[in-house]
């Protein structure tokens, strides 16, 4: 069964979610119309020359392989999978792969165009990328999904490689599955290669705080967030959507600050208690049930109405689509902190801007955890590995940088965070377009 597999993102109920079925995306809701509309946002901003404009639209590479495995049944069943180098002139595409029933070319595209952004604020130097095997874990046992990540690794064996492409986890897959990829590739390659995939184990080539780093990204720009706003975070309300590994880290770290937890959720359902979320309790309450369903010390409440709490800081960090024309409104939180990717529609931002809510995008809330892949990456390659107090200190102070340069960007064009987000990563990708020039 899947459950031993540690995702780097939960999935949480959402009506959204459900209501999109096996449909692909469509108005609202289509991630790659998402990213473009806040991408064109940030071009027309910066008087984007219409050339590079035209190439920063276009993904670099797009491939979709078959991956065919046998079932433990003894019949074959063919897969897809896809993976997208959204711009490699940084530095090698860097991303990580969903396994998602629902996942969709277009939103390979966004996500992959994402990661591009996500590592140009936090100034790291890579391009950015996605991959996706469309299955449903749930419904597939370990040895299938070991067989589909080494076949999905071995179609994509001339893409992936240290310098030029490397994966890491993203929803629905965890250590277990980035240790697979590293050892398919290696074997080909014929001799162990550790900086190929982040996201690893610790024993072989892993680093130090990765596992934490998303939800730990979170909570540093938070912490920034609080202090540039003038509140405590110390007495604060916190509403968590989604506990996997994003989610439950941020809530852990929040109480650590003195914030009250008083909402989190997941697949299985809501909860909420006004006194605040004993965050450790809950998580042994999953370690022993799976899920929170059940959970004993707070009430059930409905996924949607955890959005609309009044909370002051509220972290969707499950799914994208969750904050919509229809709920926007309805949102009391003074500070939203994006651990998940696009969880936020375009026609969302525009209400939140006009009600004061104050949005760390994406691109910046979520970046610890490819700051810290990208640690790891470094000390894979140095084979020299740090300890887990310099990789947090270290992950600290490229996030806060980061968050200094976007608020600066934002005061001096007078534009919210996420547009001076893409506005200061469409810069740092064009300057190296400008210096590289075009090859014919
Ligand atoms: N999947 C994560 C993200 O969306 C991590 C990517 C990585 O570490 O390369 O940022």
């Amino acid at each position: 069964m899947s459950q031993s597999i540690e995702a780097e993102q939960a999935v949480a109920s959402t009506p959204q979610a459900a209501a999109r079925g096996q449909e692909p995306f469509s108005g609202e809701e289509n991630p790659f119309e998402a990213m473009m509309a806040r991408f064109d946002r940030a071009a027309e901003l910066l008087a984007l020359d219409p050339g590079l404009y035209r190439v920063l639209r276009q993904p670099e590479k797009q491939i979709i392989v078959s991956v065919p495995i046998q079932r433990d049944s003894g019949e074959i069943e063919v897969f897809t999978g896809y993976r997208v180098l959204h711009n490699t002139s940084r530095g090698p595409a860097k991303g990580g792969i969903r396994f998602d029933p629902k996942v969709t070319l277009d939103e390979v595209k966004a996500l992959a165009a994402w990661m591009t952004w996500k590592c140009a604020v936090v100034n790291i130097p890579f391009g950015g990328a996605k991959g996706a095997v469309v299955c449903d874990p749930a419904t597939l046992s370990i040895t299938e999904i070991e067989r589909i990540t080494r076949r999905y690794t071995a179609a994509l064996i001339d893409v992936l490689g240290p310098d030029s492409d490397i994966p890491a986890p993203d929803l629905n897959t965890g250590e277990r599955i980035m240790a697979w990829i590293m050892d398919t590739y290696s074997m080909h390659k014929r001799h162990a290669v550790t900086g190929v995939v982040t996201g690893k184990p610790i024993e072989m080539g892993g680093s130090l705080g990765r596992r934490e780093a998303t939800g730990r990204g979170c909570v540093i720009s938070i912490k920034q967030a609080a202090q540039h706003l003038g509140f405590e975070l110390k007495g604060a309300r916190a509403a968590v959507q989604g506990f996997g590994n994003v989610g439950s880290v941020a809530a852990k770290l929040l109480a650590q600050e003195g914030a009250k937890v008083v909402a989190i959720s997941d697949i299985s359902g809501a909860y909420y208690n006004a006194e605040g979320i004993d965050v450790e309790d809950a998580l042994r309450w999953v370690k022993d049930h799976r899920y929170l369903a059940g959970y004993p010390r707070a009430e059930a409440i409905g996924g949607e109405e955890l959005l609309t709490l009044d909370v002051d800081i509220l972290l969707p960090a499950a799914v994208a689509n969750v904050i919509t024309r229809k709920n926007a409104r309805q949102i009391k939180a003074k500070v939203i902190c994006e651990g998940a990717n696009g969880p936020t529609t375009p026609a969302a931002d525009r209400i939140l801007e006009e009600n004061g809510v104050f949005v760390i995008p994406d691109i910046l809330a979520n970046a610890g955890g490819v700051t810290v892949s990208y640690f790891e990456w470094v000390q894979d390659r140095a084979a020299y590995f740090w300890d887990e107090e310099t990789v947090n200190q270290r992950l600290e102070t490229m996030l806060c940088r980061a968050f200094r340069d976007v608020l600066s960007v934002s005061q001096r064009y007078g534009v919210n965070l996420r547009t001076a987000a893409y506005m200061l990563a469409i810069e740092r990708v064009a300057a190296v377009h400008r210096l590289r020039g075009l090859y014919a």
